[in-house]
């Protein structure tokens, strides 16, 4: 159906939908107690009366509410509150015991209203709430129940304008230390981590910015960056492409094989086929260096459950691939060394994993920082790929103790920030 008709339907639909996530309970308004059922404020009849968000905006368009255009706060209405639940099903009070500031908050550039302390999208979901000394808490959709309070390490770029819940005219703002206010928060993140960002070229910049924003985004390289270490360029002896130094946790990478290997990932991709000194031994190859050299910092804020973890499925590999794919007695190398046309039943994602579960855990983490190394991660090696989906969506289960809770409260803030993607493995 086309014209006015079709339009009407889908403006009615849209409207339903909104409508559907409202909250559910019991409002008082006066001597009247009415029942609330998905936002729709009924009458003792069963008629809508009025429509509450669970913000505490509402509109009234009967009695005993009364009718106005628009909205108002449920703190506008006099002998005017709401218990009950919201639209995900948890606890809510309205007006509530907190009362904080009124006005419009931008997070991370995003936008947001605070109404009394309550902070809430332009579609009025409760995200948090706001205090009059501009503490922020923010909900988890992880955890139900849980409000995660912001500070330095957790908090992003906050400007707030409005009144206190006094009435005073009150400005706040917050940024974090050393930003760069024209970045976001995933490539300052970078910035800090890769030293030498600003001595490398386009491509070279490029390269580092796509090869680690996975772990920019999801808090870890921040989190990595403070307990370990950051990464630079450097001259690197033996022909190694990088070193993470044992004693301070920093990265060096060999400039040479640095630029070596950007190349290559222009020219071939992620992964790549290259030819053995055996003949006719062939061993892949993952271009991704900043990617491996975070890897074994990364190693360091595991819970030790998490690297036995590491270490027993990488036996289990070993085990399997010494016996499928032996080394033949010319080649001196620890890699896995393969035919050209067993690419596809591979033991390891790469051939160098095989050398040790440290540098196998490394590979993997490289192979999982872009999409379609991590495709064939998934395929070759799913049981590592869930570790490392764990390791990005719920720290909590494979981080080091000491690291959990500041990580949560990071990734509930990168949430809000509109930095932490709901679909972040899709792209
Ligand atoms: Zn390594």
């Amino acid at each position: 159906m086309d014209g006015p008709f079709a339009r009407r339907f889908s403006d009615v639909a849209m409207v339903e939908a909104v409508k559907t996530t409202g909250p559910s309970g019991f409002i008082q308004v006066g001597p009247n107690l009415l029942v609330v059922d998905y936002g729709k404020i009924l009458n003792p009849e069963g008629s809508q009366v009025g429509f509450l968000h669970e913000d505490g905006l509402l509109q009234g368009t009967g009695e005993p509410l009364g009718r106005w255009d628009g909205l108002k706060t449920i703190e506008e209405l006099p002998a005017c509150s709401f218990r009950g639940i919201d639209g995900k099903g948890l606890q809510l009070e309205l007006p509530g015991a907190q009362r904080g500031p009124t006005g419009g908050l931008s997070y991370n550039n995003q936008v947001f209203n605070v109404i009394f302390g309550r902070i809430a999208t332009q579609d009025h979901r409760l995200i948090g709430e706001m205090h009059d000394d501009g503490t922020l808490l923010f909900r988890d959709r992880r955890f139900p129940g849980v409000l995660r309070k912001m500070d330095e390490n957790s908090q992003l770029s906050t400007k707030f304008t409005g009144i206190k819940s006094n009435g005073q005219p009150w400005q706040h703002e917050f940024s974090r230390s050393l930003h760069r206010a024209d970045k976001s928060y995933w490539e300052n993140e970078i910035i800090r981590y890769f030293e030498d960002i600003d001595r490398v070229n386009t491509q070279q910049k490029k390269y580092v910015f796509d090869t680690m924003k996975l772990f920019a985004v999801t808090g870890l390289l921040q989190t990595v960056r403070k307990n370990e270490g950051t990464a630079g360029l450097g001259n690197v002896k033996h022909g190694a492409s990088g070193v993470t130094g044992v004693r301070t946790g920093n990265v060096t990478l060999d400039r040479e094989e640095f630029e070596k290997e950007v190349n290559f990932f222009k020219k071939f991709g992620a992964l790549m086929a290259v030819p053995s000194r055996a003949k006719p031994f062939i061993e892949v190859r993952i271009n991704m260096v900043v990617a491996h050299e975070y890897g074994h910092q990364l190693e360091f804020c595991l819970s030790q459950a998490a690297q036995h973890t590491i270490e027993d499925v990488y036996q289990k590999r070993r085990h399997k691939c010494d016996r499928l794919h032996p080394i033949p007695e010319e080649a001196e190398t620890y890699s896995e060394l393969i035919q050209p046309h067993q690419v596809e039943e591979r033991i390891f994602v790469s051939g160098y994993a095989r050398t040790s579960w440290h540098e196998y855990w490394a590979e993997c983490v490289a192979a999982y920082a872009i999409k379609e190394s991590r495709d064939t991660l998934k395929q070759c090696d799913p049981e590592i790929y869930e570790l490392l989906t764990q390791v990005v969506l719920e720290p909590e289960k494979v981080l080091s103790p000491k690291l959990q809770d500041a990580m949560l409260n990071l990734q509930a803030s990168l949430r809000v920030g509109g930095e932490l993607p709901e679909n972040l493995l899709a792209e």
